[in-house]
């Protein structure tokens, strides 16, 4: 028997594999020569980025409401989503939230840091640097007649400072 691409509303037999989910080969629909095309070029267009960028891309409100077309089914949200990505004419890659996500693009553990550091997820490294120094001043044991709470802290601060110049490549 002859399996049908899995195109929407394509009778043509599927022989070409298209994996369902990111980073899973196991998971495959069978689409036709042309439909394999479309869907490469797609797929290859989120391969550059990271789950989070992917996630912000689908949750964008760009994407959603982009009208006529129903998400009824996971299949078609795909195909829209690809549509979208591959032609961006809401030119959601060039919209400056799509620009700030990606330069704020932060690690659970940065954004501890920047609590701990009580700094917002938005700081610059020469804010970083000024709060640091502040803080290292603030709870210094030798201004605190060697409080154990205020060392505690002081440790915390410094932990998470080193954590934050790492992420952002100073040195
Ligand atoms: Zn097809």
């Amino acid at each position: 028997m002859k399996i049908i691409c899995d195109w929407e509303n394509c009778n043509k037999e599927g022989s070409y594999r298209a994996p369902v989910e990111r980073d899973n080969s196991k998971n495959f629909k069978l689409l036709c020569l042309e439909h394999i095309k479309i869907f490469n070029k797609k797929w290859n267009y989120f391969s550059n980025m990271n789950d989070e960028e992917i996630e912000y891309f689908i949750k964008s409100d760009l994407t959603w409401h982009k009208p006529t077309k129903s998400f009824s089914s996971s299949e078609n949200f795909f195909n829209i989503l690809w549509n979208n990505a591959l032609e961006d004419k809401l030119n959601i890659f060039k919209s400056s939230n799509f620009k700030n996500f990606k330069k704020t693009k932060l690690s659970n553990t940065d954004r501890d840091a920047l609590d701990i550091m009580g700094l917002n997820y938005e700081a610059k490294w020469e804010e970083i640097q000024k709060k640091f120094k502040y803080l290292v001043k603030k709870y210094h044991p030798d201004k605190n007649l060697g409080s154990k709470k205020f060392e505690d802290n002081l440790k915390k601060i410094t932990l998470a400072y080193s954590q934050l110049k790492i992420s952002m490549g100073k040195k």
